[in-house]
């Protein structure tokens, strides 16, 4: 019982950052948005630098080097940073081996303090690296500072958790008093951590923290689109650690990321991206061993209206969850099943809301939606808007957005399309477009059941008054995190802590959720230490 408390009491002293919710709470949005576009001005006074990457604790600048552009505007130029090859890979692989001994042998309050100190200086500024981070990857200021905020969770919440376990280390208790015994969780060695575009803060953060901060070394390859903002922390912190305990590469992701499959020093890998390329990653990397792949991948997220659900509560949640950042998300909503007695009425308001919504550039203060990512993306949703015109009914059809707000960006209007049939490659496969696929059901356990027939399981969620519904949905649904009635988002936006960010089936390999009590473990092996000692001679 007292174990029980003073753990409740501990956990207590983690806190999310949670800044626009605060900021609502505490009635200080002006104060918010005076901040944000104050920190905007700076960082496009600031635009255009040479960024390095880091190798043994060296800046090194290649000759070599690639254009970051906004994808909100692609005459805005970020920065010029190096265009890495195989060879600075392997480079980067060989320093994380040589500081490993001497970062493992760190003690874990000193890892715990660096992470703490690293998490309050991320704090301190930021409004400016969200400014960034919107430049570069297009999320609104709100998503922006969301994604700051969460990096900064993840340091904290993987420090404390560090403290609270005594570094994983705990004796246990044997019946013969002659042998004392205790288990202790110790880091593999040099991990490669392979971050995805969306959330260039968070993930790229969260990932790296979870295996420095139990005592591995790493080689951050963060995405080929969004590497300034998570260049900012390996920045910070570099010079805290032994050197070559993070190193940072930039460059084409096939072949960095073939590079870290490929090399045997590379203990375990971190990987968050989509189910392509993690699956094609996981069998190279374990082929010939077997070494921990720790991997995050995409979802196919359901959304289920019931007949005793708030309509408006419900056109709000797949609004928010659907075209939030163009539902370049995990975790975004791409189905919606409705029961089909308030089919049309649900569609007309969500028709309604979704063609209210204000696109533009996002880090303005009124934008909801920006860009989508690239031109690949842009691409990808004029064939796919094609193929839901041929093949369904469309309910709001998007386009391609002209003018000049839009003429430089990969702006979209977001599209809903109904009546596709359930194996249609549009329901079927994960997007990362606003588009979302609409259909009507009769029965509640069928509509379980086609939820649950997706090779993905991330997110899902419902809107439902009906206790027998809500209680069969959180038994039945396959998927890591589920929510009910949620209207400021029917399937995104977990918190580190209280919502563990955990994948199933297709979605993620471990079943253990990131930003949760059993996260940190897979970056570490137990051993079990007996000492047998004659007590009674
Ligand atoms: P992606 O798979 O294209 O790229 C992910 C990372 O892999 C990038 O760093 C990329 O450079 C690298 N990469 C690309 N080709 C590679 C190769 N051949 N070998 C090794 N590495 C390679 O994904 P993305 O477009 O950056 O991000 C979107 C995807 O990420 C979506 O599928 C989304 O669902 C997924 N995602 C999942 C989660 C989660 O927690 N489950 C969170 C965020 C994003």
């Amino acid at each position: 019982m007292t174990t029980k408390i003073s753990r409740l009491v501990n956990l207590s002293m983690f806190k999310n950052e949670y800044s626009w919710g605060t900021a609502v709470k505490e009635n200080t949005t002006d104060e918010f948005h005076q901040k944000f576009d104050t920190a905007l001005n700076e960082v496009k006074n600031d635009l255009g630098k040479d960024y390095p990457i880091i190798i043994n604790g060296e800046k090194i600048h290649l000759s070599e080097k690639y254009q970051v552009k906004s994808p909100a505007d692609t005459n805005i130029i970020l920065g010029r940073i190096s265009n890495c090859s195989k060879a600075e890979t392997k480079q980067a692989v060989d320093a994380a081996k040589s500081a490993f001994e001497e970062w493992r042998s760190t003690k874990y309050q000193r890892k715990a303090k660096v992470f703490k100190e690293c998490a309050d200086s991320f704090s301190s500024k930021k409004f400016h690296l969200a400014a960034l981070l919107s430049i570069e990857n297009g999320k609104n200021r709100f998503e922006a500072i969301g994604d700051v905020d969460e990096a900064i969770d993840f340091m904290r919440f993987y420090a404390y958790q560090l403290e609270l376990n005594n570094g994983f280390e705990k004796e246990t208790a044997h019946p013969n008093p002659d042998e004392k015994t205790k288990v202790t969780l110790k880091p593999y060695g040099v991990w490669g951590i392979i971050s995805p575009f969306n959330f260039p803060s968070a993930i790229a953060i969260g990932m790296t923290t979870a295996a420095l901060i139990t005592g591995n070394t790493t080689v951050l390859k963060p995405s080929y689109y969004t590497p300034i903002s998570s260049f900012k922390f390996v920045e910070e912190i570099y010079e805290k650690i032994p050197a070559g305990a993070i190193n940072f590469v930039t460059g084409p992701g096939d072949v960095l990321g073939q590079a870290l499959m490929e090399n045997s020093d590379v203990s375990g890998i971190a990987f968050t991206g989509s189910v392509e390329v993690g699956m094609a990653c996981y069998h190279k990397f374990i082929r010939d061993s077997v070494k921990p792949f720790v991997c995050e991948m995409g979802g196919k997220n359901p959304v289920i209206v019931t007949q005793f659900g708030n309509l408006d509560k419900a056109a709000n949640g797949v609004l928010n969850a659907a075209f939030g950042y163009g539902g370049q998300k995990c975790s975004a909503c791409s189905r919606v099943y409705v029961h089909k007695s308030i089919y049309a009425k649900f569609n007309e308001m969500l028709k309604n809301k979704t063609s209210n919504l204000k696109i533009g550039l996002p880090w303005k203060k009124e934008v909801f939606l920006g860009p989508l990512i690239h031109e690949n993306a842009y691409n990808r949703f004029k064939k796919v808007l094609e193929i839901a015109k041929r093949d369904g009914e469309i309910i709001v059809e998007g386009s391609m957005l002209e003018g000049p707000e839009f003429q430089n960006g990969y702006y979209v209007q977001p599209t809903i399309v109904s009546q596709l049939p359930h194996d249609h490659e549009l329901m079927k496969d994960e997007l990362f477009l606003p588009l979302i696929c609409i259909n009507e059901y009769d029965s509640f356990d069928k509509v379980i059941q086609l939820a649950n027939e997706s090779e993905f399981g991330l997110t899902a969620g419902i809107f439902s008054e009906n206790e027998n519904e809500l209680s069969k949905f959180f038994d039945k649904i396959e998927a890591g995190l589920l929510y009910a009635n949620r209207d400021s988002s029917a399937t995104t936006g977990a918190l580190v802590q209280i919502q563990p960010f955990v994948g199933w089936k297709k979605s993620g390999i471990t079943g253990k959720g990131a930003g949760g009590e059993n996260y940190l473990q897979q970056f570490m092996r137990a051993q079990t230490q007996t000492r047998c000692e004659r007590i009674n001679e």
